[in-house]
């Protein structure tokens, strides 16, 4: 089984080989971040004409690196949704033409699965298992009572934690993605300016992160109003740790509540540091197996696609060159049964 695996509903133009559902043969990425940094974030037209762009040298590079030729592949998986819509036509349009000229099965995946799924490409994955899926656009626990199925526990009610992540970082003018280097800065940090946590009902598993992202807003309009230094270093740290703080604790009561084998942590915030490190306490407390993807298969990529898709390839679940890109996908209809 090898599939040639497409990602494009954001910024980053992708594709790669996976071998077996697990094995990376190859996973180009090509980041359009440089282009839209002087924006302060994702201007979608200009995504879409970047993708059309590089879509067809990024795909031709993916399978001359895996070593193997088109003829060899099984199947051409793609992210259907959730995304840009006019980013994920690009790779849907890539794809079916692969599909309909190699005479191969398509497969329609789902990129939130992708973010989960990565965690096979390093790791053996065991069900029931808990994902903590914290990107750009989402903030999920997911439950995988086993292979291929999703169950949202809970999810964020206004801003995604990237999104806050990007927000804070923009009001402190510092460069989009923001997520880095607020990390950075709290990791820096000497003192913390402790914030609110959101903890919602008592057995919610829903996220809520508008309410800090206007705490942070409202600290520097006060300082600038008064004139006094803002301790940026402080501010980013008590925002992260206020991030942190309800992401790990909710997270854990959820493992335990539904006696998971694993803890996944993945999406592109994944890569933070603090987050990363408290989560790895708990979760060793706990004696819970967690597993993090490493930094790059947990931003997009598609080798990731390519790993969730190798579900349905293996349950023969095709989708026909009729398929729509669907911005709104929603990943528990994704579910294998
Ligand atoms: P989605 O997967 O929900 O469609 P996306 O694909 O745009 O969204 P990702 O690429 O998974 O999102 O993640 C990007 C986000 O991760 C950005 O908001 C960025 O600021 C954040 N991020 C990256 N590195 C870090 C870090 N070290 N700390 C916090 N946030 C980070
Ligand atoms: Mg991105
Ligand atoms: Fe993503």
């Amino acid at each position: 089984e090898l599939i040639l695996a497409i990602e494009t509903s954001c910024d980053e133009t992708s594709a790669a080989v996976i071998r077996g559902g697990k094995e990376t043969c190859s996973n180009i990425v090509s980041s359009q971040i440089d282009v839209h940094e002087r924006f302060g974030g994702v201007v979608p037209e200009i995504a879409s004409r970047k993708h059309v762009e590089t879509i067809t040298r990024i795909i031709e590079t993916a399978i001359k690196e895996s070593g193997y030729e088109a003829k060899d592949l099984s199947a051409i998986a793609v992210t259907e949704g959730p995304g840009l819509v006019g980013a994920l036509l690009v790779g849907n349009v890539a794809a079916k033409s692969l599909a309909l000229a190699l005479n191969i099965p398509l497969i329609a995946t789902h990129h939130i699965a992708g973010h989960i799924y990565a965690s096979r490409l390093e790791h053996e994955m065991a069900f029931p298992s808990l994902a903590l899926v914290v990107s750009g656009g989402h903030t999920e626990l997911v439950l995988l009572p086993q292979e291929g199925v999703f169950h949202i526990v809970g999810r964020t009610r206004d801003d995604a934690v990237g999104e806050a992540y990007d927000k804070v970082a923009r009001a402190l003018k510092l460069p989009y993605p923001g997520g880095p280097h607020i990390d950075r800065l709290a990791h820096e940090a000497e003192e913390e300016l402790v914030l609110p946590r959101a903890w919602l009902e008592q057995d919610s598993y829903d996220f809520s992160f508008s309410g800090l992202k206007s705490a942070v807003l409202a600290a520097i309009n006060q300082h600038r109003m008064k004139g006094i230094e803002l301790n940026e270093a402080a501010l980013a740290k008590g925002f992260q740790q206020s991030v942190i703080d309800v992401l790990v604790t909710k997270a854990l009561r959820a493992a335990k509540q539904y006696h998971v084998k694993q803890l996944i942590l993945c999406g592109g915030v994944a890569a933070n540091r603090g987050l990363r490190a408290e989560l790895a306490t708990a979760c060793d407390r706990a004696q819970l197996e967690l597993i993090v993807p490493s930094p790059k298969l947990c931003t997009d990529n598609a080798a990731m696609i390519g790993a969730a898709a190798s579900i349905k390839y293996r349950l023969a679940q095709f989708s026909g060159l009729d398929m729509k890109a669907d911005p709104g996908l929603s990943l528990e209809e994704w579910s294998v049964v």
